[in-house]
């Protein structure tokens, strides 16, 4: 059976998954070892120590592959782990060009680790791709795309970057989750590498730390297995099942982050005592047309500032949400709400911050799957 030819949902249950050889189990069994008996040196079934390969691993790398529509799938200890391998790609001189509106943990490991070791980058506002063509140069090697973008919630066509260093010797990666491939599939949209922290919606219930990386091009993938293995970076089994078992209702859970956040991005926008909110799924949203073009929906993301508030202001009304957790992370099935200038974006000088948008009374909310009546009446309390 090829599973190329199914749609998403079956993918996402049963992509690059068989019933366990040796027992039938329906779900890829635990395989809690390190290591695995030979019956010779060289003998052995396909495994021979965990972190080069293991058997429940194997069965996330092949999911993760299927619901991206790639080749190949390589599973890390943390979505940060998947970003240290792409940038181990590349050698001292060379470029990359990113995003002013990145993740602050991706910034932090491109600007504190790998700049100490000689690459160079380039922070632009990528929604324009006139600015992108503006940065490339003759030692340019990666363009590191986030869509949407996190916490400005900012849209960048993935396509029109594919098609501008079409040929040239630049790899374009994604990292995909924000949308998911439930809403938004990259490879298709011409990117090298996929990248997801499947921490957030891919594992979905905040029970666990996973990164992802998909490709299509077998050198690649060659080279970031050779990197996974050499680095250790790994996703243990257990994690790897966690993240088995989301995947399996990361469509029906997607719909309802979708509906979810449109009732409250509706909702908010409506509020008087909000100045401005931040969806891709406004029509007055700056790139919706692309939003359109390249996503399906357009998720459970969703940021906000209060009218006149001030960082205080931001904090007094996370406080008072009940419904709506206070921390970091998201994608998860419970509703979230984070404070990016004191939490997510605090490596993140202010002056930078503040010009992308990341002011301090900006409020970030993960959307969960509850019923959408009891998250607004929450928010209706906490703004007042
Ligand atoms: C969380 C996150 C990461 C980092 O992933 P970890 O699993 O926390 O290491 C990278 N990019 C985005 C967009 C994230 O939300």
């Amino acid at each position: 059976m090829t599973d190329k030819n199914l749609k998403f949902n079956t993918k996402a249950i049963h992509g690059g998954q068989r019933p366990d050889a040796a027992y039938g189990a329906v779900m890829p069994p635990i395989y809690q070892t390190s290591t695995y008996a030979q019956s010779t040196p060289g003998g052995h079934k396909g495994y021979q120590y965990s972190r080069s390969a293991n058997p429940t691993r194997t069965a996330l790398e092949n999911s993760l592959a299927s619901i991206e529509n790639g080749e190949f799938g390589l599973a890390f200890a943390s979505g940060l782990a998947a970003i240290d391998a792409v940038i181990k790609l590349l050698q001292p001189g060379d470029e990359v060009i990113s995003t002013n509106d990145l993740y602050g943990g991706s910034y932090r490991i491109f600007k504190k680790i790998f700049e100490n070791f000689g690459i160079v980058f380039h922070f632009v506002g990528m929604e324009n791709t006139q600015v992108i063509k503006e940065k490339i140069n003759s030692k340019t090697r990666l363009i590191w795309v986030e869509t949407p973008t996190n916490p400005m919630m900012n849209i960048i066509d993935i396509k029109a970057i594919a098609q501008l260093i079409n040929g040239q010797d630049i790899l374009l990666a994604v990292d995909n989750t924000f949308a998911t491939p439930y809403l938004q599939q990259p490879l298709q949209l011409g990117a090298d590498i996929v990248m997801h922290s499947a921490t957030k919606y891919l594992g979905g219930h905040s029970d666990t730390v996973v990164g992802a990386l998909v490709v299509k091009d077998k050198d690649l993938a060659d080279k970031l297995y050779f990197i996974q293995n050499a680095s250790g970076a790994i996703c243990g089994p257990m994690d790897s099942f966690l993240v088995l078992r989301g995947i399996k209702t990361l469509h029906v859970r997607m719909q309802r982050h979708c509906e979810n956040g449109k009732a409250i991005a509706e909702y908010l926008k409506n509020h008087p005592k909000v100045e401005k909110v931040y969806w891709p799924g406004f029509t007055d949203h700056p790139n919706y047309k692309i939003a359109l073009q390249q996503m399906k929906d357009f998720g459970g993301m969703i940021s906000f500032v209060p009218k006149g508030g001030n960082y205080n202001d931001a904090l007094k009304i996370i406080e008072r949400l009940k419904v709506f957790t206070l921390a970091e992370s998201l994608g998860g099935v419970e509703s979230l709400a984070g404070h990016p200038a004191s939490m997510t974006h605090a490596s993140v000088p202010k002056e930078e911050r503040e010009q992308s948008g990341v002011v301090d009374a900006l409020i970030r909310l993960s959307v969960g799957i509850e019923d959408s009546e009891d998250l607004i009446a929450d928010l209706d309390q906490a703004i007042g």
